[in-house]
């Protein structure tokens, strides 16, 4: 079910325009709107899920396939390959830094990232 104020619900659905890199029958992923790396790309399901704290059990094969078209998105970018490499981010809370409560995993690279994060 769609959340009626849900900017990344909007861009699902197509009423938000953005750059889509893939989209399939329960996950979207489009281009960050303020990248923090050459490649930074959101991977979100379809369906509203507000956050982290709202994954079921049910989820668990929607979760699975976010990661893999994590990793198909980074392989069209072509930074899936171990000399380049990418890093992939689930951000929750206050602390982890969460502004958009529509799960999104997040695909950065194209540069090299530091560790641990800032
Ligand atoms: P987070 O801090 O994990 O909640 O990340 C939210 C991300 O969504 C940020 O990197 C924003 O730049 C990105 N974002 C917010 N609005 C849009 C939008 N309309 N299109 C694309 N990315 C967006
Ligand atoms: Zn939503």
């Amino acid at each position: 079910m769609a959340n009626q104020e849900c900017i990344f619900c909007k861009i699902v659905a197509g009423e938000v325009p953005s750059d889509i890199v893939y989209q399939d029958e329960s996950v979207t992923a489009f281009r960050d709107i303020n990248p923090q790396a050459p490649v930074h790309v959101l991977v979100v399901p379809n369906r509203h899920i507000a956050t982290l704290a709202d994954i079921t059990a049910e989820d668990e094969l929607l979760l699975g396939h976010m990661l893999r078209v994590a990793t198909q998105v980074a392989e069209q970018e072509k930074i899936h390959t171990p000399d380049r490499g990418y890093r992939l981010v689930l951000n929750y809370g206050q602390d982890g830094g969460l502004l958009v409560h529509h799960v999104h995993l997040h695909v950065l690279g194209g540069r090299r990232m530091g560790w641990p994060p800032g």
